[in-house]
């Protein structure tokens, strides 16, 4: 695992200065792809992130064309001092800081997928998102362990973990990666799997980006032709009566169900369609990997409290991509999250209390997702995340579109998380929004490793993640 600068790297970018300005010209040179500077076109659109919050002003953007590029956008960043930020959508992007000695490393042209639905694998590029790979892989009958929203990357979603629809069923999507192409500083673009690097195949599934770039990802497809899913809506004055239901159902289902308790408040945007627009509702959503008639008798108790709308029924695993209704373009907002060891009814009248009728919470949405299952299952070849630390997991959202609006939508997600707080088991990476020390997302016998392993591959933290894990110091 060298991460040393060679003298063909040297050759390669001969007259750049160490010091000072970096020699654009001898990148431009260098790579097939693009390679932007403030000012130039296409700057802004390339700078920005889904998260319209916030601003990144990175020294460079560069969008390679292939893994090749990549290698020699991280060459050139050793060289002149500079680190690289790999990013695709920017969903996760506030808690990476100041940019200002940082490539932008745009994954956005490696979007190829490729489906073989005869071993049931799909090799998808960094730049595909989820939409371009679940309703692809539904029309040949597969599913992937996507999340709640098609717009983010495979990559960056599955390097975090990847919890989606079918997680307590089939567990986080790291776990299910058969292989992954990366490029770390100072290397060729090369192939980790159970056999090669087994600690960096190790450490990529549920680390975060913090091992390299990857600019390709393996994972495994599963057969399945449709699921019982949908969305059981109730007035919101009814919160109360209805989360503290689910509570208590969640208790009895399968592992087939992962479902979602959660308090709606549409914002009055024209996108939304009009009976959702501007109205609060507490739901229930749910995806069965069975049948309709299992299905419908496991959702009864829920169902008998009488929704005013309905929407479960038999769907191609294409047809679940949007039942959790994440914004499809890009927005103002801020996030917070925390997973719980459990959740009791008390738990349940705190939460409705701080986000419920009544509240005056300004959130978008405040909900809790049924962990469990084999989420909680550690099996033999998992990744550095081999389990969720706990059987819920909170997450809020608040729409801040001025600067006003931050304060009051801080304030909600903070009353938030501290009415689950007695029950806080850790945080889930891909979930953290703000900057923490990444210590506190993993336990302290694996954070020591993936330590170890970024030392191994990036000793002088060339690579810039979301949540830096760091470079281990000599014999720690
Ligand atoms: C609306 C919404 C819904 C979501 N739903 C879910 C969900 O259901 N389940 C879930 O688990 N998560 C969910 N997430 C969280 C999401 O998975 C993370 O934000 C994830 O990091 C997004 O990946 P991205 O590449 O699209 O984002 P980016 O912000 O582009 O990337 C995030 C980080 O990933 C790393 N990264 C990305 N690409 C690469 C690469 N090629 N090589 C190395 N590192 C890379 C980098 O460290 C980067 O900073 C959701 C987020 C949002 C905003």
């Amino acid at each position: 695992m060298s991460s040393t600068v060679s003298d063909s790297d040297a050759e390669l970018f001969a007259g750049l200065t160490l010091t000072g300005e970096p020699e654009v010209a001898a990148l431009r040179a260098a790579v097939r792809g693009v390679v932007l500077e403030p000012g130039d076109p296409g700057w802004d659109a390339a700078r920005g992130a889904f998260n319209l919050v916030i601003d990144q002003r990175p020294r460079l953007i560069a969008i390679p064309a292939d893994a090749a590029d990549v290698a020699a956008v991280l060459r050139f960043a050793d060289l002149s001092g500079l680190r690289v930020a790999p990013q695709r959508t920017g969903h996760n992007a506030a808690p990476l800081g100041s940019l200002d000695r940082t490539i932008l490393l745009r994954t956005d042209a490696l979007r190829e997928v490729r489906i073989d639905a005869s071993r049931r694998r799909a090799l998808v590029g960094a730049g595909a998102k989820w939409a371009d790979v679940v309703p692809r892989a539904s029309e040949l009958g597969l599913a992937a362990l996507h999340g709640s929203t098609p717009d983010v990357s495979v990559v960056g979603y599955t390097l975090g973990g990847g919890l989606g629809w079918y997680a307590r069923a089939l567990g986080l999507a790291c776990n299910s990666v058969t292989g992954i192409q990366v490029v770390t500083p100072g290397a060729e673009p090369r192939w980790v799997d159970p056999d090669v690097e087994p600690e960096l195949f190790w450490a990529l599934r549920g680390g975060g980006g913090n091992f390299g770039v990857v600019t390709a990802i393996e994972f495994v497809l599963y057969p399945v032709a449709e699921v019982y899913a949908g969305v059981l809506f109730f007035p919101w004055e009814r919160s109360s009566e209805v989360l503290h239901a689910w509570e208590r159902w969640t208790r009895t289902v399968p592992d087939e169900m992962t479902s979602v308790g959660r308090i709606l408040q549409f914002p009055p945007f024209e996108e939304i369609p009009e009976p959702l627009r501007g109205k609060s509702f507490v739901l229930v959503e749910g995806v069965f990997l069975g049948d309709e008639e299992a299905g419908a008798r496991l959702i009864e108790p829920l169902r008998a409290l009488g929704p005013v709308l309905d929407t479960f029924a038999m769907v191609a695993p294409a047809g679940i991509a949007e039942l959790h209704m994440d914004p499809p373009t890009p927005s103002p907002y801020q996030g917070e999250s925390q997973v719980l060891a459990d959740l009791t009814p008390e738990a349940v009248d705190r939460f409705v209390a701080a986000t419920g009728p009544g509240s005056g919470s300004p959130l978008v949405s405040a909900e809790i997702r049924h962990l469990g299952g084999e989420l909680d299952r550690v099996r033999p070849g998992s990744g550095a995340l081999s389990r969720m630390p706990g059987s819920y997991i909170f997450f809020g959202v608040g729409m801040t579109p001025v600067p006003e609006s931050v304060p009051p939508v801080h304030r909600a997600l903070a009353a938030a998380k501290e009415s689950l707080a007695e029950l806080a088991s850790g945080q889930y990476l891909n979930f953290v929004e703000t900057a923490v020390d990444a210590a506190e997302l993993f336990p302290a016998d694996a954070y020591a490793r993936l330590r170890a392993v970024r030392a191994g591959v990036d000793p002088r933290g060339v690579v810039k993640a979301n949540h830096e894990i760091r470079v281990a110091e000599a014999g720690n």
